[in-house]
């Protein structure tokens, strides 16, 4: 008895202080942001002179200044000169390969992930989906983890588990991919993936330049009807024209890369099947050709990356483009302005941390908005790409939107990416969950990461 009165009053102690000391009353909970230019992620006309309030990490009331009342004894913050856009989704990328000069699974520890996750946020993206390179079970873990608000300074992990890969795939970052020869197979893998809860299939159909036979047509339409059914969707990393149309058919349901060509067919297929969404990932082509935020390196990426990986992709950069990359892009920017016209679905995929290419984690996400911009969109199709229909691809229906009910997850700009799509660049202030991430110190933590491994 005593010592369970003991025990009361010492959890009772324990929770005023953690009520005191680390939640405040509700009072403090909310704040009225005013004076923004507000792109509030539906693609519609910004709001000038804007006020929204954030209680308990969510947005409750968005509209324009002196229209929004603040709840009682709510702080206010005057953002008058900067425009506010919803946190950016990436809906391709590859997480916990890349570290410093190194590249493959002997990086992917929960350190490393993390590391990733809370560059993605330093950058202003607020959630990051890997595409079919994850395996064993600290993306599940982590995914759960950061949901269940663990890692406060790190972006949501969204992940399509394990890909599906025919035998010949399965090297590189396809490592961990399921093998699959036969129907049956392709089907028990897309049923461990749901059991998994893994967000997305991520599947490849390439020849790899002639070298290796595609995944055939029966399997991948194999994934695809087990997928659905089980309530999950597929996409697939594929860019020749045949393979596209044919898996739209299939009732794919995005496709992970720009295609090399579009044609009419093609795009009355497309308007035919609304839901099919194309990620574009531009960025390991267009940085051949431009890549002015290499030399000298942005300060996003001198924070975030380390000196000795920023010269390697310099000297590698140095060399020139490949001799047709002119021609390749004028040819992808082409299709990408008849998809944007033809109401095609477009979210943002990276392709960021990709095995091969130095694909700087979060930076390749201001960089594939500069690119889908230089091939034909809109500033406003590309952050309506980069927020509401990325958040729909990763299905994380509380981020994209700055409106009442999401979660507030917003980035503070110095300048209006809809005059010039680099001042998504311009970042004053980055909120996750209604709490403005400590940059300073995160970069201060690089920084010194960075000093460490050029003394060893
Ligand atoms: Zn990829």
């Amino acid at each position: 008895m005593q010592q369970g009165k003991r025990l009361s009053i010492y959890l009772l102690a324990l929770a005023s202080l953690f009520l005191n000391g680390t939640s405040p009353t509700k009072a403090q909970t909310a704040t009225i942001f005013e004076g923004a230019r507000l792109i509030t992620g539906d693609g519609g006309t910004p709001i000038e002179n804007s006020a929204f309030v954030v209680e308990a990490g969510r947005i409750t009331a968005v509209g324009r200044r002196g229209d929004v009342r603040a709840p009682a004894g709510a702080a206010r913050l005057d953002l008058t000169g900067k425009t506010v856009i919803p946190a950016l989704v990436d809906a391709h990328s590859h997480i916990g390969y890349m570290h410093n000069l190194t590249s493959g699974p002997q990086n992917y520890t929960r350190e490393n992930i993390l590391d990733h996750m809370q560059k993605f946020a330093y950058f202003g993206v607020a959630a990051s989906m890997a595409l079919g390179s994850d395996f064993g079970e600290l993306p599940y873990e982590l995914r759960d983890e950061i949901a269940a608000g663990k890692h406060p300074t790190a972006a949501r992990f969204v992940t399509a588990g394990r890909g599906i890969a025919p035998p010949q795939e399965i090297r590189d970052m396809r490592h961990s991919a399921y093998r699959i020869t036969t129907e049956a197979e392709a089907r028990a893998a897309v049923r461990e993936l749901a059991a998994r809860k893994a967000t997305i299939v991520k599947t490849w159909v390439d020849s790899r330049g002639g070298t290796i036979p595609k995944l055939e047509p029966a399997l991948y339409t194999a994934i695809i009807d087990e997928a659905h059914k089980n309530n999950l969707r597929v996409t697939v990393h594929a860019t020749a024209l045949s393979d596209v149309k044919a898996l739209v058919r299939a009732n794919v349901d995005g496709l992970a890369h720009m295609v090399g060509n579009v044609d009419d067919e093609l795009i009355d297929l497309l308007k035919s099947h609304p839901n099919v969404y194309f990620t574009l990932a531009l960025g390991g082509l267009r940085r051949q050709l431009y890549a002015p935020w290499l030399n000298p390196p942005h300060h996003l990426i001198s924070e975030t990356v380390s000196p000795e990986q920023i010269k390697r992709l310099q000297d590698r950069m140095a060399k020139g483009p490949s001799a047709n990359a002119q021609q390749t892009w004028e040819r992808l920017s082409a299709g990408v302005k008849r998809l944007a016209a033809a109401g095609v679905r477009i979210g943002v995929g990276t392709d960021g941390g990709g095995q091969q290419g130095d694909q700087f984690i979060g930076w390749t996400m201001h960089a594939e908005l500069e690119n889908m911009v230089a091939a034909g969109m809109t500033p406003t199709q590309a952050l309506l790409a980069a927020t509401r229909t990325s958040a729909s691809i990763v299905n994380l229906d509380e981020l994209g939107l700055v409106a009442p009910g999401k979660s507030a997850d917003f980035v503070v700009l110095d300048d209006n990416p809809l005059v010039d799509i680099t001042n998504t660049r311009r970042i004053a202030k980055v909120y996750l969950r209604g709490q403005e991430l400590p940059r300073a110190a995160m970069a201060a933590k690089w920084q010194a990461e960075f000093r460490t491994a050029s003394t060893r």
